[in-house]
């Protein structure tokens, strides 16, 4: 057969669909113009030929579909070539229909984009609808974890046989809890539709970007040449996502995590390749906020590392191995120790001194941090006596973790601790961190006020690290406010740390609040403060933390 009957048998067969079909079907130039639609089109948005023509297709942009989605819906398409998802579709007689809209772009040759074509069908009964809602997530209109291993899948099998590299990314945001927790979930939701966005314009068309949990997104980058490659998007997102991102009117501030695994250097299918993936993402999460890791096969080791001290941690309590240190908190205008913050210390018979940092997140996984938390208690408050018997009437400061805060019967726990230690109550400061007084602020409420009538004094711990809520703050029956570490490290030199650290200290007083500073190092940092009236400080330009022995002395020289 002649290539010009092929052709013009293609020609028939596409304009019978077109005008037959049941489904609306348009297309627009690059632009989004209306070059031509079908019957079922007009029809369904009850409109006639003449005045669809040259002008952008209503169901783009009206009907529910406000300018910032129209945007959105351009970007993607764009970007990815491709747009999937639900629009509502406001008829002339009011009624608004849920469709289902898919558009893909034609290229010409040059790659250039000529013409989008676009389908609509009701969302309501239709089977395709269902398969996308599948595959695909309806928040962000990425396709999701069950779409991810379908592909990745076959991207591997394409690089085995092509003898080419690919890069896995999973991607977490990080405290996304925490932000979802303290602006709600319409907020949150928001968020993940920005992230989403950002995360299309940092890869390139090729490259794949999933919804593959709830703060979770996947890449999968094709054609790799080298590992560094993958290191470099990954940069480029860690800039992409950190920052301060504006969702309706709150300044959230954002930033992500990332693990990296390649095959085959990674693993020789799907299941390692996800695996070690995840592995490296918590270990980045480990690391802090705002970094990638490549995946190691050490991390494993760490992995079975982090089980055998769980294991030892386990009987720490029991064999002597914790101990109390105390860090004095100084009035840097007569030079005197107002008080001391208790820090617990673990002596491990291996591995020698274990950071709390390390091991306080293992015994809140596991739940012993309740046993662990009350004996550092009640150690902290009979020491406190002893030294309160020596007519110091140092304040003592205990940290409270997150489970222990919410643990139901911490106000009797503290209650017992008191009576049985027979410390003065008012000498006794418990420890909150921010993010925990306002992950349920009414209940914080509550369980701050029972604390309160007992008598003892509360501090918030990391203040600035969080995101506080003002008027819960006011509400919270509070006395001091502990400057976070970070916010001093840099100051005076850092302008805008040292913007926040004066808007604290002003903010304290204005509440009637205590307010002291934790990790002063240097002289300057201690000269900023005073000047800007905080006048407590904890940190090493006075002391270490130290055991109560070296506490005893440095209560001696003071009086001496
Ligand atoms: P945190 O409550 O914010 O305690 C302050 C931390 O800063 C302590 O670390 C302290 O040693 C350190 N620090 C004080 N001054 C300086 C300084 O000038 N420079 C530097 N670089 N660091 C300074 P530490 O003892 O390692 O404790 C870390 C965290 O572990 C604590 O942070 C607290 O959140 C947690 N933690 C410690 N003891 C306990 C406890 O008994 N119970 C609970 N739940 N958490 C605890
Ligand atoms: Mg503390
Ligand atoms: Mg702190």
């Amino acid at each position: 057969m002649a290539e010009n009957d092929i052709h013009s048998a293609k020609c028939a067969f596409y304009d019978i669909f077109f005008t037959n079909a049941s489904e609306a079907i348009f297309i627009t130039d690059p632009k989004g113009r209306m070059l031509t639609a079908n019957p079922g089109y007009l029809h369904k948005f009850d409109i006639c030929e003449s005045q669809a023509i040259g002008k952008i297709p209503a169901i783009l942009k009206s009907g529910g579909q406000d300018e910032d989605s129209f945007h959105a819906l351009f970007r993607t398409l764009k970007r990815r070539g491709s747009y999937r998802g639900e629009i509502l579709n406001k008829r002339g007689d009011g009624e608004v229909l849920r469709e289902w809209l898919s558009i893909s772009s034609h290229k010409n040759g040059k790659g250039e984009i000529t013409h989008y074509v676009g389908t609509v069908i009701d969302a309501a009964n239709q089977m395709s609808q269902s398969l996308n809602k599948h595959y695909y997530d309806s928040l962000t209109m990425l396709p999701n974890r069950l779409l991810l291993q379908d592909r990745l899948e076959f991207m591997i099998n394409h690089a085995r046989r092509n003898n080419e590299l690919m890069a896995l990314l999973l991607l977490d945001i990080d405290r996304f809890k925490l932000i979802n927790d303290t602006f709600g979930y319409e907020i949150g939701d928001a968020l993940l539709q920005l992230m989403a966005d950002r995360l299309i314009t940092c890869v390139r068309d090729v490259d794949v970007v999933f919804r593959s949990g709830d703060d979770e997104f996947a890449i999968i980058l094709e054609e790799v040449a080298h590992q560094e490659d993958a290191s470099k998007v990954a940069k480029r997102i860690l800039n992409a996502c950190a920052g301060v991102i504006k969702v309706s009117g709150h300044d959230i501030h954002t930033s992500v995590c990332i693990g990296i695994s390649i095959f085959p250097i990674d693993g020789d299918g799907k299941v390692p390749i996800l695996q070690n993936a995840e592995t490296a993402m918590h270990r980045a999460r480990e690391v802090g906020l705002n970094n990638y890791q490549h995946y190691k096969p050490s991390m494993n080791a760490r992995a079975l590392e982090r089980l055998t001290l769980e294991n030892d941690l386990r009987n720490a309590l029991g064999r002597g191995e914790l101990s109390t240190f105390f860090q004095p908190q100084v009035e840097i205008k007569t030079g005197k120790i107002t008080g001391m913050e208790a820090l617990i210390r673990w002596r491990h018979p291996e591995h020698g001194m274990i950071p709390p940092n390390q091991f306080i997140p293992i015994a809140e996984d596991t739940g012993l941090i309740l046993s662990i938390g009350e004996w550092v208690l009640r150690s902290a408050c009979a020491q406190a006596r002893k030294w309160q018997k020596t007519g110091e009437p140092l304040i003592i400061s205990v940290n409270l973790s997150a489970n222990q805060f919410q643990q139901e019967d911490l106000v009797p726990l503290v209650e017992s601790a008191l009576r049985d230690s027979g410390m003065l109550p008012s000498l006794l400061e418990l420890e909150i961190t921010e993010s925990m007084s306002m992950k349920n602020p009414e209940d914080t409420l509550k369980t701050l006020t029972s604390l309160k009538d007992l008598g003892v004094r509360i501090a918030i711990d990391d203040f600035g690290t969080g995101y506080s809520s003002l008027s819960y703050l006011k509400r919270f029956p509070i006395d001091t406010l502990k400057i976070d570490r970070s916010f001093l490290m840099d100051i005076p030199e850092n302008s805008r740390d040292a913007e926040i650290v004066k808007a604290i200290i002003a903010m304290s007083h204005s509440l009637n609040l205590s307010v002291i500073a934790e990790g002063v190092e240097k002289e300057t940092q201690a000269q900023y403060l005073l000047e800007h009236g905080c006048e407590k400080m904890q940190g090493y330009l006075f002391s270490p933390p130290v055991p109560a022995q070296e506490f005893d002395r440095l209560l001696h020289a003071q009086r001496g």
